[in-house]
């Protein structure tokens, strides 16, 4: 395989920045979704089209000349935590000829609600301006991802190898993002916190517990002699889901 040195490939922190403006730049004119740094509306041809971008200005396009496998590219609306992916499918062909495919799967909502925490939102150590370029720069960590795949058949951005090409090619200091969470978007609103007592009312009676998760509905734990939940102090608690309308605080 000619890896022509994809892997390999290093600049300086200032190119780096002009390299990622002009992809965002170009990718701006080309999207028919995308036409400001923030992110309304998105399809997959759009990651194609950024995808393409970063091979032909990052990469030298080395996908485009080296690369015979497939390589999809999807959103998601469910992702929770990662905010993208990159699954790597290995498909044996007919005549035991293995055949690469790597979908890229990016987590839509963390940048349609980038918006809606008021806070820095670093990502990969870098302090973004607007939903785009936090797009930009975990697309990048995919990318990363997606060469190591390619190169190695197994990726790790917890490991050194990792960290030292993402840092060479895309300056991230960082492998994590913090992009509000819907977490952290519902505690915001309705200045929900786990732990906290509250009480809500079911088919004319009211119920007193203390939120235990937070998610699409807050979970709270009520003290109930019939329940199948205890705790470390005796105490049995029933578990009730409840919309964060409903809840009394
Ligand atoms: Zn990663």
């Amino acid at each position: 395989m000619i890896t022509k040195g994809v892997k390999d490939l290093r600049y300086y922190d200032s190119e780096i920045i002009i390299k990622r403006n002009n992809i965002r730049n170009i990718f701006i004119t080309k999207s028919k979704n995308v036409k400001t740094g923030d992110i309304q509306c998105m399809s997959n041809d759009d990651l194609k089209i950024i995808f393409d971008l970063y091979d032909e200005i990052f990469f030298n396009n080395y996908f485009r000349e080296n690369f015979k496998g497939t390589l999809k590219f999807s959103l998601s609306t469910r992702m929770t935590s990662a905010a993208g992916k990159t699954i790597y499918s290995r498909k044996i062909k007919l005549l035991e000829e293995a055949q690469e495919s790597y979908e890229i799967r990016m987590g839509i909502k963390f940048f349609f609600e980038y918006y809606k925490v008021e806070r820095d939102k670093i990502v990969s150590g870098i302090k973004t301006k607007d939903s785009l370029e936090a797009f930009q720069i975990v697309f990048e960590h995919e990318l990363c991802h997606l060469i190591e795949l390619h190169l190695y058949k197994e990726s790790s951005c917890k490991k050194i190898r990792f960290k030292t090409m993402v840092y060479n090619m895309f300056a991230h200091t960082d492998v994590v993002h913090q992009l509000p969470s819907q977490k952290e978007i519902i505690s915001e609103k309705y200045g929900l916190i786990i732990g906290q007592k509250v009480s809500f009312l079911n088919d004319g009676k009211t119920y007193n517990g203390f939120i235990y998760k937070i998610n699409k509905r807050a979970t709270v734990m009520v003290k109930d002699n019939k329940g199948t939940y205890g705790d470390e102090m005796g105490n049995v608690y029933s578990k009730w889901y409840v919309q964060f309308e409903k809840l009394n605080y």
